[in-house]
């Protein structure tokens, strides 16, 4: 990914809460990776197995790995990775830590596509309104990865590999094969970019990882209607804490408050009134 090192000179890729992380399950770890989550599976007073969600942003892989040690200790055991979608900042160090833990890859067979080397993502849209995060994402990498070798369909009856008593929800809009995580013992959500807690479309925002229900980042959905059926999916399992792509967790009142209002009002607070994906 040699194009991404002329993106990291200009975007704000480190937020205040980079590189901690913050547990909010025994076995459910949120570690932050500059402007990204990504999420630790396996409860480390039990085994050192985990289940890696998402892969996080390029060249971060010895620091995801490293957070790794810390958790589960210098015998750390990645089982298999699973995918949210996609999109760059998700998959940003998978080839990295493929190398190292050549383990099973498992997405949406709608993702295959970006994640086969077949077809590139849309050029994100820095028409739409937004502010300057949305301004400067033409900048961001589009181009599809390769991982076939590993890349595994999530099996058809919603479960998880590795991940017990998770299922998986198809919840496209942001991207076509996006799928969100629940566990029904806990009401935990991994709801990946479905919805995010911090507006990504706002420097400020960004920076200070202000916590908010929003709709999903605006300049690479593409399926506005998709991703609002899919907040509304979301929101009527009614999930008691939430940890998204980008933003800090989310649980009680503000999450359930933050859903209803999200779903009732996601033209006025989600869709943006310009831009090249919207109204298609
Ligand atoms: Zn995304
Ligand atoms: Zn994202």
């Amino acid at each position: 990914m040699e194009k991404s090192r002329s993106t990291e000179a200009i975007l704000p890729m480190t937020s205040v809460k980079s590189g901690s992380g913050v547990e909010v399950a025994p076995d459910v770890y949120c570690y932050t990776n500059q402007i990204v989550n990504l999420f630790f599976i396996g409860n480390p007073n039990v085994s050192s197995d985990y289940i890696l969600v998402d892969a996080g942003m390029p060249r971060s892989a010895d620091k995801i790995l490293q957070e790794a040690e810390n958790r589960f200790g210098p015998d750390h055991n990645l089982k298999a990775i699973i995918l949210t979608h996609g999109h760059f900042d998700h998959v940003g160090s998978i080839i990295d830590i493929l190398e190292k833990y050549p383990v099973p890859v498992y997405a949406h067979p709608l993702e295959f596509s970006y994640l086969k080397g077949i077809t590139n993502y849309p050029q994100p849209d820095s028409s739409v309104e937004g502010g300057l995060v949305a301004k400067i994402s033409k900048a961001f990498p589009a181009e599809a990865i390769d991982i076939s070798a590993h890349l595994k369909e999530l099996p058809a009856d919603g479960s998880v590999p590795g991940m017990p008593g998770w299922q998986w929800i198809h919840t496209p809009g942001h991207s076509e094969g996006h799928v969100s995580l629940f566990r029904k013992a806990g009401k935990l959500l991994i709801a990946g970019d479905a919805f995010v807690t911090v507006k990504q479309d706002s420097l400020y925002k960004v920076l200070t990882q202000k916590k908010e229900v929003c709709g999903p980042p605006v300049y690479l959905t593409t399926d506005w209607r998709a991703a609002w059926e899919s907040v509304v999916k979301l929101t009527d399992l009614q999930p008691a804490i939430a940890v998204t792509g980008h933003g800090k967790p989310i649980y009680g009142s503000a999450l359930a408050e933050g859903l209803v209002d999200l779903a009732k009002n996601f033209q006025k607070k989600a869709v943006p009134s310009h831009g090249k994906f919207v109204d298609r």
